[in-house]
């Protein structure tokens, strides 16, 4: 059958139409919200964006609710007011992350460890005024400190902390819990394409909405504006994870003292001023970030050089870096390589 002009214009229109449709950019959904005392910002795209986002906050509010320690409601405060008294039986979530800490402290010789939460206390960063404690209170505050003591009943899910004045801090990996969590939500909710950032916390869910990776910038740690940037990485499907000098400090008589703690000195660790952690597991790269900033170039490197898929980043004093590991074939230095690590 022949088809009139009109006909075929009308086809063409509809064909014009249709594809215009299916190119137009899908529906963006962004919101922050301030939790576990950072502001943290979902953006995603697609029609299941909205509901997906909100039961993500839900998800990461329901994390922090019984992860921080600043919260006397949460579970994380509850196992420390009762140390040496009792043990407190606590949710999965707390008891499995608890289990996943200690793993990773035997990894890193104890860099890591949660049992920091006295230390946090005396040194206070940002609360009280450039205050450096004396030795003596610093020796004091270290005998509380040792993942070892904690004690944990897997059959009963309790948790308990055996000498009172011990403290739990998940500071150093409940972000990168919570955002592994809504990262999860978001998956099984049918977003295809988002990203995640809980402060230093990122996760690359999918790809951009126009088909490519996300380029994730990661600061330069000695500007203060933010602007500069040390380098970009596109990726997708991976969560990046930067631990900072720069996030809360003070300075004084030349020493920059942060909120990042050696449990070997009971100062703030000086090796390195930032590391960046590639993985596609947020709280692994979230404990990583934090131990490789306490062991410094050399360990924290051997450190992950014992895990698979993990990228690491880092930058010295002296700002030179340093990489390692997977995941790192498209990053874009801004910065100077290091020679020997
Ligand atoms: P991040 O920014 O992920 O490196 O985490 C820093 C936070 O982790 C601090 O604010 C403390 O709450 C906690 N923290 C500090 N030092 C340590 C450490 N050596 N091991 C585990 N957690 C730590
Ligand atoms: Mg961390």
């Amino acid at each position: 059958m022949r088809i009139s002009w009109p006909k075929t214009a009308v086809l063409c229109l509809l064909v014009i139409v249709l594809l215009s449709s299916c190119k137009s950019a899908p529906k963006e959904v962004q919101r922050t919200e301030f939790l576990m005392d950072t502001a943290i910002t979902i953006t995603a795209y697609g029609d299941k964006a909205e509901q997906a986002v909100e039961s993500a906050f839900v998800e990461m509010k329901r994390v922090a609710d019984l992860m921080n320690a600043n919260d006397p409601n949460s579970e994380v405060a509850l196992i420390n007011k009762n140390a040496g008294i009792k043990p407190i039986k606590v949710s999965s979530d707390t008891f499995e992350l608890l289990e996943r800490c200690q793993w990773y402290s035997e990894l890193s010789g104890g860099a890591f460890d949660v049992t920091v939460r006295p230390l946090v206390e005396l040194w206070a960063i940002g609360k009280k005024d450039k205050y450096v404690p004396t030795d003596e209170e610093i020796q004091q505050v270290l005998k509380l400190v040792d993942y070892r003591k904690i004690e944990l009943d897997p059959k009963e899910k309790t948790v308990f902390l055996p000498v009172p004045d011990m403290g739990i801090d998940l500071g150093g990996v409940a972000k990168g819990y919570g955002a592994d969590r809504a990262r999860n939500i978001l998956k099984k909710q049918g977003v295809h394409s988002a990203l995640i950032a809980a402060g230093g916390n990122i996760w690359t869910v999918g790809q951009r909405p126009d088909g490519k990776k996300w380029r994730i910038g990661i600061r330069h740690p000695r500007q203060e504006t933010g602007d500069e940037l040390l380098g970009v990485l596109s990726c997708q499907d991976l969560a990046v994870v930067t631990s900072g000098d720069y996030e809360r400090y003070f300075v004084k008589d030349g020493v920059r003292y942060h909120h990042i703690f050696d449990p070997y000195t009971g100062f703030p660790a000086q090796s390195l001023v930032s590391v960046t952690i590639v993985s596609t597991d947020s709280a692994e790269a979230d404990i990583l970030s934090t131990a490789v900033f306490v062991l410094g170039v050399e360990k924290g490197l051997a450190l992950t050089d014992q895990l698979d898929n993990v990228g690491t980043i880092v930058m010295t004093p002296e700002l030179k870096v340093f990489t390692a590991g997977s995941y790192l074939s498209e990053l874009e230095l801004m910065h100077e390589k290091g020679e020997n690590r």
